[in-house]
């Protein structure tokens, strides 16, 4: 076009001349390969959240909370529409897991448990966490389904009607040497994620539409259950609680031993919290060492019950084998799991700033807690049955 034609249309429908990437929605459209630079903006959206003053003093809780609601949903805004290039997933992959675990600037924290663990479903063992780079594939399977099966959207017309002209069949189809990097790249992923469309390895909802989420899970392969995982994320134990017992049932907090293990040195390797002068480990800090033990007999005999010893894991896998209600055996599961998050609190008031807790001090706490977590439960349906662990508990 001359010009002059230029000059003569920009006249007469008032548009000025924009250079790509122009924004839509909020989101840079380019037809151009999309490169760090581009993405910066995603990245630097995040950063910021994640600077932010207070989600520094979070709990892991708290963090979670926000890597799962908010960061995704920046993420997904921009995840879901764009294929992105595979440098920016993982640098978001990696702002997420740094976030989660506490690190920040010039601060490296220890993962305490590895990434693929934890991007899996809670019922798997994970904590729920959609991994960027295979969220983004699921999302665009979304796109080739919508191609595949000509759906009635826009941008399906669109691309029928542009590169679409000789054939009906996304799979056959062979996109033009000079068409936009955005379309080469669907078709090489095309190419990638034939044989999981030709196997029927997409998830298709109820109603028969293409389901992000459950394409999501069934890219993670085979993934063994966790059967205690509706006792460790049962709502009537705290958050904060949950996700420490969560680490302490994998054995994956960092413990004097773990630490020498790291080759990170430990002044005194012995536990702080009793006089056994026993290594502190995992075992003993939360199975063996009696200033746990006495608090939780204390407190099982409040609740009327009797506690297995053993490890976390034997100890869940017991309470979840009772031929208890559900109700009585998440509230004992809460209670057992706040013993240990207390356990953990208290061993790291002495190891940072030598003070000595108080189990009776905890008991009351945990007893005023539970109190609180199940009166905020007595109108279910699961409480109705469990009336006289509601009454012995919450005295009513
Ligand atoms: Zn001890």
């Amino acid at each position: 076009m001359t010009e002059e034609a230029k000059l003569r249309i920009l006249n007469s429908t008032g548009f000025s001349i924009g250079v790509l990437p122009i924004r839509y929605l909020g989101l840079p459209l380019s037809s151009k390969k999309w490169n760090k630079v581009d993405c910066y903006q995603l990245v630097e959206k995040i950063t910021k959240r994640i600077t932010s003053g207070y989600s520094r003093q979070l709990s892991y809780a708290g963090r979670l909370q926000i890597v799962n609601v908010v960061l995704f949903s920046i993420y997904n805004f921009w995840g879901t529409v764009f294929i992105l290039p595979q440098s920016v997933l993982q640098e978001v992959d990696k702002k997420y897991r740094e976030f989660l675990w506490g690190s920040s600037e010039g601060h490296k924290k220890i993962a305490l448990v590895a990434w693929d663990k934890v991007c899996v479903p809670k019922k798997y063992g994970g904590l729920n966490i959609k991994s960027c780079k295979l969220w983004n594939v699921a999302a665009v399977g979304k796109l080739l389904w919508q191609l595949a099966n000509k759906k009635d959207v826009l941008w399906v017309k669109w691309v029928h009607e542009i590169y679409m002209k000789d054939t009906d069949n996304i799979w056959e189809n062979i996109p033009p040497q000079d068409c936009s990097w955005y379309w080469k790249k669907l078709n090489v992923l095309k190419t990638e994620m034939l044989q999981w469309y030709q196997r029927g390895q997409y998830v298709l909802t109820p109603n028969g539409t293409y389901s992000m989420t459950s394409s999501y899970q069934a890219m993670l392969g085979l993934l063994h259950k966790c059967p205690e995982a509706d006792l460790l994320w049962s709502s009537i134990m705290q958050p904060r609680q949950r996700f420490i017992l969560w680490l302490a049932y994998q054995g994956r907090l960092l413990t004097k031993d773990r630490l020498q293990n790291m080759h990170i040195q430990v002044e005194n390797a012995a536990c702080g919290l009793c006089e056994q002068e026993s290594a502190e480990t995992h075992q003993h800090l939360f199975t063996e060492c009696h200033w746990g033990n006495t608090m939780r007999k204390d407190l099982a005999n409040w609740m009327g019950v009797i506690l297995l010893r053993g490890t976390i894991q034997q100890i869940l896998a017991w309470i979840k084998s009772r031929c208890w209600k559900q109700l009585k055996k998440e509230a004992v599961a809460a209670m057992y799991g706040a013993t240990i998050y207390y356990t953990w609190q208290a061993r790291n008031w002495r190891q940072f700033r030598q003070k000595h807790v108080n189990t009776n001090f905890i008991i009351a706490q945990i007893k005023k807690e539970l109190q609180v977590r199940l009166e905020r439960v007595t109108e279910s349906r699961k409480a109705r049955n469990c009336q006289d662990l509601i009454h012995r508990i919450c005295g009513r």
